[in-house]
């Protein structure tokens, strides 16, 4: 296990990027306060130390990368979360998301394909006391995690060829699912999803994004 430490170099680059962050249209203080407080430094491998502040997309294990904070901050400001939702992430990659929804009041339960990957999130979140909020799982989160649905908020942070159908089924009604769908997968047009009763569903299409592949049976498969 590294020995990271949060100096006050790293607080003011938290500062800088907050800033940065508002500069790009984030005002919500919930979310800003959350970037503010979590040391992105600890989820990342320690090479990256003097880079981590940066509003930039980084690789991580297994091949697959921890999101740039302005997409982060961007998903979690359209998932709507409120104190005490239950939200599904899938695509929990270095834990990082998953600490900035657990620090909106979510209680969160997120799911990653790569064991590796969900080991090393487990083990950075207990650095910084965040495990005991934040259950976590290995597998295909295409399916869903239909052991504790139905969640108020369902976020997908990998690029998707369609909307699994299985996630627009787990959500509550009032419900919202956020995924990047495209089908490229180079570029994804952001889409939020809101059950609105059991039969209909709102669709809202935002910007472009570029996130690595959702590989799944509801997603890309592994020869696409
Ligand atoms: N949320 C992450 C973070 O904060 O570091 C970034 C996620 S990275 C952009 C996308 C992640 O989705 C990768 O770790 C990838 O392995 C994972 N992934 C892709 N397909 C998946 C699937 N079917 N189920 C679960 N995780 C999946």
């Amino acid at each position: 296990m590294h020995n990271y430490q949060d100096t006050y170099r790293h607080k003011g680059q938290r500062r800088q990027l907050r800033t940065i962050l508002e500069g790009k249209g984030i005002q919500d203080p919930v979310i800003l306060n959350a970037i503010e407080s979590i040391p992105r430094h600890f989820f990342l491998p320690l090479e990256f130390d003097s880079h981590a502040y940066e509003d930039k997309a980084f690789p991580i294990a297994a091949g697959q990368t921890i999101s740039q904070p302005y997409t982060v901050a961007y998903q979690t400001r359209l998932l709507k979360v409120n104190i005490a939702d239950k939200v599904l992430e899938i695509g929990t990659g270095s834990g990082y998301q998953a600490a900035v929804l657990s620090l909106c009041g979510a209680d969160v339960y997120t799911i990653e394909r790569h064991q590796e990957l969900s080991e090393n999130a487990a083990q950075t979140l207990r650095s910084i006391g965040l495990n005991d909020k934040i259950k976590l799982f290995v597998g295909d989160g295409t399916r869903g995690l239909s052991e504790y649905a139905p969640y108020d908020a369902i976020l997908v942070t990998a690029g998707a060829p369609s909307v699994p159908k299985a996630l627009v089924a787990q959500l509550k009604v009032g419900g919202r699912l956020v995924i990047p769908v495209g089908k490229s997968s180079e570029m994804q047009r952001m889409v939020r999803i809101t059950k609105i009763n059991d039969k209909e569903i709102q669709t809202e299409a935002f910007d472009d994004f570029s996130f690595v592949p959702l590989v799944g049976e509801n997603g890309w498969k592994l020869n696409d």
